[in-house]
């Protein structure tokens, strides 16, 4: 380490020893890691010299995977600005909200988006685009020099660094306060989960190497998984990622195969799609090293089925929230064999625990809201004092997740604490039923929701895409889960879909919209 990393500019700086070895790969397009940096340097100044940018404004980047979201993020922090990264497949009027909540002074968009947001009338700030018709990026940034420094900024560790929109699965999305401090943090949680991965597998620790890591990015770079669980570590560590536009199965067997990709990155649906594509046997994968999946729930079957399909691709599941800055939890190798529900233990230096909802801590084995402190958890959320004072309180994060640890300190989700359905006062944990569900061969893919009921409260209903050519009825499902949990359980209605389930793009189901559709409410 020639800088000591104490913000982002010092892992920039850093990257470039990695020189001509090749970062960004995306179709056919690649980006040196000294081209990275003269690029990213390149624009940072313009963002101070001409754009008059000052530590902490705030620059919102709206743009689908294209190697200018990286070129562009790295610019915003060294710049000593804030990046605000909105959801790309957010509405004109959604672009607005997030370019007015954060308070932009600048945006840096595909046309496309930057289109959106102009027709829904976003705030009146400067825009640059990135790529598409009418982009002026390369205008903007003139000549790229060899000799570029970065611009002189005195910034800290404690200064804000991000502002990370929530998916907004339980509400409006919130705006997470990540500091210089919490994205530095990030890759050391990653390093952690990297050792322990190869130390499960009985390899030679120093294969953790991961400068030979290529990764092929399945999700958006706008949320914490593509952004701080997977490309900031790769910047750490000088190894290279592919990028996709958009996520397709097909595509991404190609790209594993023309890129000699190492490692997949997304959330299990990803994985799913990957697995259970017809195109499989066609591509040569024999690069594939790991399938790493976090961000949603993850089916134990769907460990069994990698394990099945693709022997000797280590399955990974991660847990992490927007909160957390990416990764939190791991699970792999032969934890994950033998514990294939749980999320696995907490990484680096996190501690976790259960509480009530008092704020008393429960012993192991018992259900109660899981809470994480730790120095990738953020400080709080941007512009909301009551729900960070709710959700932040004497150092820990609530995460409203419901949880149980058990006595070797593994963790299991057991639902989303707003999931949850009371059926005549008994708990009925969505995500328990969904996996009772998902063990059936005729299930594709299934969602449990609540039902109002008038006597019950609420009653279980499940929302079920048929695998290609099942007829599963309905009674057959309730049969199955009756085999397997409790009665109380078992769902009074279930719904068959044809389409897809809704997802977002962090690859969680949306269950609101869902609800709606079945029940028109
Ligand atoms: P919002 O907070 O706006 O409602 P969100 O919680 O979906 O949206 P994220 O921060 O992207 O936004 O997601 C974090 C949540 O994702 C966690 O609280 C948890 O419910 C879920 N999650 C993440 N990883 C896993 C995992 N490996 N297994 C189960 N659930 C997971
Ligand atoms: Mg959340």
């Amino acid at each position: 380490w020639k800088h000591a990393p104490r913000t982002f500019r010092d892992l920039l700086q850093n990257s470039r020893f990695q020189g001509e070895k090749v970062f960004l790969i995306y179709e056919d397009e690649r980006i040196t890691y000294e081209e990275h940096f003269r690029r990213a340097a390149t624009l940072a100044r313009r963002l101070v010299e001409d754009y008059g940018l000052r530590r902490g404004d705030r620059v919102a980047l709206a743009m689908r995977n294209y190697p200018e979201w990286v070129v562009a993020f790295s610019a915003i922090l060294a710049a000593g600005a804030v990046a605000v990264p909105l959801n790309a497949w957010w509405t004109g009027q959604e672009l607005a909200y997030g370019l007015a909540d954060s308070g932009a002074r600048l945006l840096i968009a595909d046309a496309e988006r930057a289109a959106r947001a102009a027709e829904a009338g976003g705030p009146e700030i400067p825009v640059i685009i990135a790529r598409g018709p009418g982009a002026n990026l390369a205008e903007v940034m003139g000549e790229v020099r060899a000799d570029v420094t970065l611009p002189p900024v005195d910034l800290g560790p404690d200064d804000l660094a991000t502002i990370f929109y929530t998916s907004g699965t339980t509400g409006r999305p919130k705006g997470a306060l990540g500091t210089h401090r919490n994205l530095g943090q990030a890759p050391m949680t990653v390093a952690y989960a990297m050792m322990r991965a190869t130390l499960l597998a009985g390899k030679d620790p120093a294969e953790t190497t991961s400068a030979e890591r290529i990764t092929l990015l399945a999700v958006p770079l706008f949320h914490v998984t593509g952004c701080f669980a997977v490309l900031i570590p790769t910047i750490f560590s000088g190894g290279g990622l592919a990028l996709m536009y958009k996520w397709d199965a097909e595509r991404a067997l190609r790209t594993i195969e023309r890129a000699r990709v190492t490692g997949l990155a997304g959330v299990p649906t990803n994985a799913w799609q990957l697995l259970s594509h017809p195109a499989l046997e066609r591509y040569d994968i024999s690069s594939l090293g790991s399938i790493s999946y976090g961000g949603a729930p993850a089916p134990p079957k769907l460990r069994e089925r990698i394990t099945e399909l693709l022997p000797g691709r280590a399955p990974a599941n991660g847990y992490g929230m927007t909160e957390t800055t990416g990764l939190a939890i791991y699970n792999c190798g032969t934890d994950y064999a033998a514990r294939p529900d749980s999320i696995g233990l907490p990484l680096a230096v996190n501690d976790v625990k259960i509480c009530d909802p008092g704020g008393a801590e429960l012993p192991p084995g018992e259900v109660g809201e899981l809470c994480i402190r730790g120095p990738i958890v953020i400080s709080g959320y941007w512009n909301q004092p009551e729900a960070t004072a709710q959700t932040f309180v004497d150092g820990w994060l609530h995460t409203g997740d419901l949880a149980r640890v058990d006595e070797e300190g593994f963790v299991y989700i057991v639902d989303r604490a707003k999931d949850m359905v009371i059926r005549g006062g008994e708990n009925v944990y969505c995500a328990e039923v969904e996996a009772a569900l998902f063990d059936h061969p005729g299930v594709d893919d299934v969602a449990v929701i609540g039902v109002p009921h008038e006597e019950l409260g609420e009653e279980v209903g499940a929302v079920v895409r048929r695998a290609p050519g099942s007829d599963v009825s309905a009674d057959e499902l309730r049969t199955f889960v009756r085999e397997r949990l409790a009665g109380f359980k078992v769902p009074a209605t279930v719904w068959f879909l044809e389409e897809e389930l809704p997802r977002n793009p962090g690859g969680k189901i949306l269950k609101t919209a869902l609800r709606r559709r079945v029940l028109g409410s």
